[in-house]
């Protein structure tokens, strides 16, 4: 991860008055390179940010922090969520053959899951394979000691209601993994595929969850969440919480990351919280989510945002939240893809605005690229002819931002 990435949250971490307030100064000189923090380094992150509560995840009820864990975080970042009782690691099979001896020692106070994509293509493109998925599972236990995974993950989730009720493929290698005792819970991650040009039929993250609920074989599922979320996805939720199917929200930060490099923005921001911290208590206490997970790159990162799980908004993170949410409203896709089908040009809206999120928001700028240089049609196919505008419910200058992301992604 480049370091001018990196400086934004930093920066705003150091100068603000808030954090200080409100216990969340950070050391001079604490490591936030690629290199791995010392010992003393991660143990003070960690006697910062305390024990994170847990909460049951959907019918299951099994105790999971109320922000969970990945394994594309930063190794520091790691050793310390395992001291706070981080115990749920989103995309745990990530590690390979480096999972933390932590979690290898104590295996079964952690929930590792696998997140699997689709095979012979993408997850727009790729296909569902029973036999392909079951030996993926068997292939990536071989060469990382974790012996079973707690959760196995479809990763981007169905194109519609009609393949999530009849491709039946990945269930069929859960079943089979699961009498092997290889693992334990089925989930998913869904993403939009309304109006996606290049899935045919493709629904709502909402409507196939629905479905996916109600057909009652999957556990719990992950999802795009934020502030200012759509009333489709908001009921999702109420309704998830009264079926006990588990939520864990993903695409959490929604624009905070860019907010925090803007010091302009950030001089009028709430002092006694930062952006991420007041995102943690939200997530955390105002929402009916099960978890959530948000996106960390190093410790200082770390310490911002997870020493507000669980915590109860103050006076400040409640402004805080008005801030983020408005500033995202008018600046900030939701990748609900309202728009995609009516551009003429076929141009993936969505799909560049959830890899400038990675560029900009998560500090992750090369792999954005990659992913943005894989696309067939770029942002600068864009015509400017206006068709997609009045399909965005935020309202957004569409070819304008668009534009701006193709710099950012290139
Ligand atoms: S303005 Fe650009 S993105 Fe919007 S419909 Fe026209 S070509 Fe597509
Ligand atoms: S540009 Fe607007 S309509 Fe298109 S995906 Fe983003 S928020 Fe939705």
């Amino acid at each position: 991860m480049a370091h001018e990435d990196r400086v934004g949250r930093r920066g705003f971490l150091r100068v603000t008055t808030g954090a200080f307030a409100a216990g969340l100064t950070i050391a001079d000189g604490m490591s936030t390179s690629a290199c791995a923090a010392s010992v003393n380094e991660i143990e003070e992150a960690a006697a910062r940010v305390g024990h994170l509560p847990h909460r049951p995840l959907g019918s299951g009820r099994r105790e999971v922090s109320v922000l969970v864990g990945s394994a594309t975080w930063a190794r520091e970042a790691v050793e310390a969520g395992i001291r706070c009782d981080v115990n749920y690691w989103h995309k745990s099979n990530r590690w390979r053959d480096r999972v933390p001896q932590e979690i290898l020692k104590n295996r079964e106070a952690h929930y590792c899951e696998i997140s699997l994509d689709r095979v012979r293509g993408n997850h727009e493109t790729g296909d569902i394979d029973e036999e392909a998925h079951y030996q993926m599972v068997k292939r990536s236990l071989a060469e990382n000691g974790l012996r079973y995974y707690d959760d196995m993950m479809f990763h981007f989730g169905f194109h519609n209601v009609t393949e999530a009720k009849s491709n039946r493929g990945f269930v069929r290698a859960y079943e089979r993994l699961k009498k092997e005792g290889l693992v334990r819970h089925l989930c998913l991650s869904q993403h939009n595929y309304q109006g996606n040009s290049r899935v045919p039929g493709g629904q709502s993250a909402a409507e196939i969850l629905s479905a996916v609920m109600e057909d009652g074989l999957f556990e719990h599922a992950q999802f795009f969440y934020s502030y200012g979320e759509s009333e489709s996805v908001q009921e999702f939720v109420r309704r998830a919480r009264q079926k006990g199917f588990g939520t864990i929200a993903m695409k959490t930060t929604r624009g905070a990351g860019r907010m925090v490099q803007d010091q302009e923005l950030m001089k009028g921001f709430p002092s006694g919280t930062t952006p991420y911290h007041a995102l943690a208590r939200w997530l955390t206490t105002r929402t009916q989510l099960d978890a959530a997970v948000v996106e960390i790159n190093n410790l200082d990162e770390f310490v911002d945002t997870y020493s507000g799980a669980g915590k109860a908004m103050r006076a400040a993170d409640v402004k805080a939240i008005e801030r983020l949410a408005a500033y995202a409203d008018r600046e900030v896709c939701r990748l609900c893809n309202d728009c995609q089908s009516y551009c003429p040009e076929g141009l993936p809206i969505a799909d560049v605005f959830r890899y400038e999120r990675y560029a900009r928001d998560y500090g992750n700028r090369a792999s954005a690229r990659r992913l943005y240089a894989r696309l067939e049609t770029r942002a600068d196919s864009c015509t400017a002819c206006g068709k997609c505008l009045s399909h965005c419910p935020q309202g957004l200058a569409i070819p304008d931002v668009l534009m701006r992301a193709h710099g950012i992604l290139t």
